[in-house]
């Protein structure tokens, strides 16, 4: 760029300069690994806020970080597989044969090409039915949990440092299985009109969970997903969201941003389809925000 043409007063530089700056920062952050893994559920029972966005490039940047992490797809629409550059095809070993009971979960996992240490169990549709299969299962709450314990007791599993269930937009029981099965729940909030309808419904289902089924759940951490920082609307809903949950919204603020919506079309996440792009940026702080929280907590 010319120099001389350059006014490094508008917003635009400002927001190139910012950029540069916390690009700089994150080469020379550090991520401690958690003791034992950490295993999050990212869930919202309401459609298209950024759940599975956020569930496979936070795991993303967290490999990258040097951490082994493995996605469990528990969503029949696969997305995160997709996202994950892994095939899920009818005829595979998927998430549906583990939460039924005649797989292994160890059998289903398989690496993404997006990271050597980014492990995923990946869903097919068949997964869609197994809302009404598992009712009459028994021990339905318990399965996915029950699976998990054994993989991460096994010496394969042994080596995960996270784990991070990518839930369907539901609060039925492939949720509840996943809510059996973590430790804590990371909630997207989209940064738009009725952005938190919906969350104090979420919030009770956790409490209960945690009342009836797993003491060891909580809320631990809520993303801000596809913040315009035009609009007005979109700065009242972080003051709202933050307002409601200071302590466990991140600091960092996913923007929207081409990108992150593109990198899936080319079975990759954004922080391997373009690192220095805003929303790749955005990503990975929030990465490092949730390696130092689960370390101090
Ligand atoms: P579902 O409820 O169907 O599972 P979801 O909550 O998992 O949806 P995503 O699939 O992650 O939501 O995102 C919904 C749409 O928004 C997708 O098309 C995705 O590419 C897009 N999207 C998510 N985050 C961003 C972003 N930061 N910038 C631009 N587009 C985004
Ligand atoms: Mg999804």
């Amino acid at each position: 760029m010319n120099q001389s043409s350059f006014d490094a007063t508008t917003p635009l530089a400002a927001e190139l300069q910012d950029l540069t700056r916390r690009r700089k920062a994150l080469q020379d952050s550090k991520a401690p690994l958690p003791a034992t893994a950490r295993v999050i559920a990212v869930a919202n029972q309401k459609g298209g806020v950024g759940k599975t966005t956020t569930a496979v490039n936070i795991a993303s940047a967290l490999a990258h970080l040097g951490a082994t992490v493995l996605v469990i797809d528990l969503d029949p629409q696969g997305n995160a597989s997709t996202a994950l550059g892994i095939d899920h095809h009818g005829d595979i070993a998927s998430i549906y044969d583990v939460v039924v009971g005649t797989t292994d979960l160890a059998d289903t996992i398989v690496p993404s090409p997006d990271h050597p240490n980014l492990l995923c169990s990946p869903s097919t549709l068949d997964l869609a039915g197994s809302e009404i299969e598992l009712v009459t299962m028994p021990a339905r709450e318990h399965r996915l949990s029950r699976a998990l314990e054994r993989y991460l007791g096994s010496d394969q599993g042994a080596r995960v440092n996270y784990v991070i269930i990518d839930c369907p937009p539901s609060l039925g029981l492939l949720t509840v299985n996943a809510f059996v099965a973590a430790k804590e729940v990371m909630i997207p909030i989209q940064c738009e009109y009725y952005a938190l309808e919906g969350v104090s419904q979420l919030v009770r289902n956790i409490q209960l969970v945690t009342s009836h089924l797993n003491p060891d759940l909580r809320l631990s951490t809520i993303v801000l997903t596809m913040f315009d920082s035009r609009t007005n609307l979109a700065h009242q809903v972080v003051a709202d969201v933050r307002e409601h949950f200071p302590s466990e919204t991140l600091t960092a603020v996913i923007p929207r941003s081409v990108r992150v919506s593109e990198a899936p079309s080319y079975g990759q996440t954004v922080i391997s389809y373009d690192k220095s792009s805003p929303g790749a940026v955005a990503y990975q702080e929030a990465a490092v925000e949730i390696a130092h929280r689960g370390a101090t907590n």
